[in-house]
């Protein structure tokens, strides 16, 4: 089952259910355009069985009314059985998504495992208990406690660019906290959410805990109107984030939403050319650029930013484009034609803005959809391609003089989702980073988006709320104080 890549039934109530209406759907491999497999296609009569069953396992199951080290054992079981088929869902993976295996074994094991297993025992260690917060006044002996309920049942949609390990980033905190879910994954990516209705089976999860339900917009607006959903947790676009809220504010539904970024990446006039270069390479290449932390603008002290370029342009040269089942291609595909075009027209834009194309600039002609890396310079900071999101490996190289200049640049932007300083003077580099508008910032690489413990926060047009750490397992609870007097 964890090597399948065609199913016959969504996951609904603990068992595989076919569709209301029997239609199905094909999966893709974006390297090689073939079809590798079939998936049934839900559709809001599906989703309502599926939003039933979570219900019904909120109000009436054992889920919620286990206690946190109850579920930790069975959520820690949950990893166990996807970690036993690393191998087989690894293949899954590359082929559903176009991520190489380095990606695969770092991003969605490695930190997709490790912070699932982080937010199940930070809800078992940190939140089961009771906490006095003041004795009363005179001669009144009490406390008030705090305790986190879960929120109910939950609705959770995903994009395509990193699907099992965003689908687990809010299985994880989600589940731990006693809330029931319905998940339903990018119509693009649909395998690695099916898979996680075997593992929940496999781990012996209550019925109705975990559904899945693919499909598209109908599905998840349809999810996200649902007078039975408490709360939606939402990670793709600014403008979907947008339609959900608008939708979720009609039954007053809290949402969180991870949403899309242009973050920037400033490299101060003491940087080394040759490890900003590798950062920089690195920020809009990983994943054919499709990651929303990802820094594409690239902020450059003018001074260096001859230098800059060629040594982007020498690891550009390196690329290999290709399929990631290859052992030597460094850069997969994009993971649609439409995606491919998509970016191909930003970079006429780009060109139609005055920008001159000093890497790249072409999609890949061999069968797939793959995109040369490509670097801009000579636009405005307003430009539309400085402005807007391409989800493709597209850089812009913006030249500053100043740290006042650069901090400008930097922060001319809606979104406000990551951020990055290179620079010898780290006291300096540290002055930036607090000044730049965004949920986060890593000096010379650091690594704090690996941290378990450090939220992603998307400011602005990036998102409302936090995924990971205590504040992101919060989010899926409800505080409620209670008072008591001791007579
Ligand atoms: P998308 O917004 O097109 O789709 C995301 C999901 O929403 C899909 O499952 C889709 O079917 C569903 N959807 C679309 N319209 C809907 C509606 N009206 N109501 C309910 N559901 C709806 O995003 P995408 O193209 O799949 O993913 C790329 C985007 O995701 C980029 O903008 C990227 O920056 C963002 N992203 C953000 C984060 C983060 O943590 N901030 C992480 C990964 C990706």
């Amino acid at each position: 089952m964890f090597d399948s890549t065609s199913y016959d039934g969504l996951f609904v109530d603990g068992d595989w259910v076919a569709t209301r209406a029997g239609r199905t759907t094909t999966v893709t491999n974006p390297a090689t355009a073939t079809v590798i497999g079939t998936v049934p296609e839900g559709d809001p009569a599906d989703l309502d069985a599926a939003v039933a069953a979570a219900r019904r396992a909120y109000d009436e199951g054992p889920w919620p009314r286990l206690s946190s080290r109850e579920r930790a054992t069975l959520l820690h079981r949950f990893v166990d059985v996807l970690d036993a088929h690393r191998r087989e869902l690894a293949a899954v993976i590359t082929a559903e998504s176009g991520a190489l295996p380095a990606l695969v074994e770092g991003t969605h094991f490695g930190i997709g495992f490790g912070r699932f297993r982080h937010a199940v025992d930070l809800a078992a260690t940190q939140l089961d208990s009771v906490t006095p917060l003041r004795t009363g006044p005179g001669s009144v002996l009490g406390a008030t406690a705090l305790v986190y309920r879960p929120r109910g049942v939950v609705g959770l949609i995903t994009p395509f660019n990193f699907p099992l390990y965003l689908n687990l980033c809010k299985l994880g905190p989600a589940l731990a906290m006693g809330n029931t879910v319905v998940l339903k994954p990018s119509p693009l990516t649909p395998l690695e959410g099916l898979v996680l209705g075997a593992a929940a089976a496999e781990a012996g999860l209550p019925p109705g805990a975990v559904n899945v339900v693919t499909g598209g917009v109908a599905v998840g607006e349809a999810l996200v109107a649902d007078p039975r959903v408490d709360m939606i947790s939402f990670t793709g676009s600014s403008r979907t984030g947008s339609d959900i809220m608008g939708l979720a504010a009609r039954s007053l539904k809290p949402v969180v939403l991870e949403l899309g970024g242009k973050s920037a990446l400033v490299v101060r006039e003491d940087a080394a050319v040759a490890d900003a270069a590798d950062l920089a390479y690195h920020s809009f290449t990983l994943h054919a650029g499709q990651g929303c932390v990802l820094l594409t603008r690239h902020v450059v002290h003018r001074r260096l930013v001859g230098d800059f370029l060629d040594a982007l342009a020498e690891r550009a040269a390196r690329t290999v484009v290709g399929d990631p089942a290859d052992a030597t291609t460094t850069m997969g595909p994009l993971i649609s034609a439409a995606q491919r075009d998509r970016v191909a027209e930003y970079v006429a834009i780009g060109a139609a803005e005055g920008g001159e194309i000093v890497i790249g600039g072409k999609p890949v002609e061999r069968p797939g959809y793959f995109h040369a890396p490509t670097v801009i310079r000579g636009v405005s900071p307003k430009a539309r391609v400085a402005q807007e999101e391409i989800f493709g490996p597209v850089a812009v190289v913006l030249p500053f003089d100043t740290d006042d200049e650069a901090v400008a640049i930097a922060n001319d932007s809606r979104f406000g989702l990551s951020g990055g300083v290179v620079g010898a003077d780290a006291g300096k580099a540290w002055e930036i980073a607090r000044r730049l508008n965004t949920g986060s910032v890593r000096i010379n690489g650091g690594g704090t988006a690996l941290d378990a413990d450090a939220p992603i926060t998307g400011w602005g047009a990036s998102g409302i709320g936090a995924e990971h750490g205590l504040p992101g397992l919060l989010e899926f609870g409800r505080p409620q104080s209670i008072a008591f007097r001791v007579r």
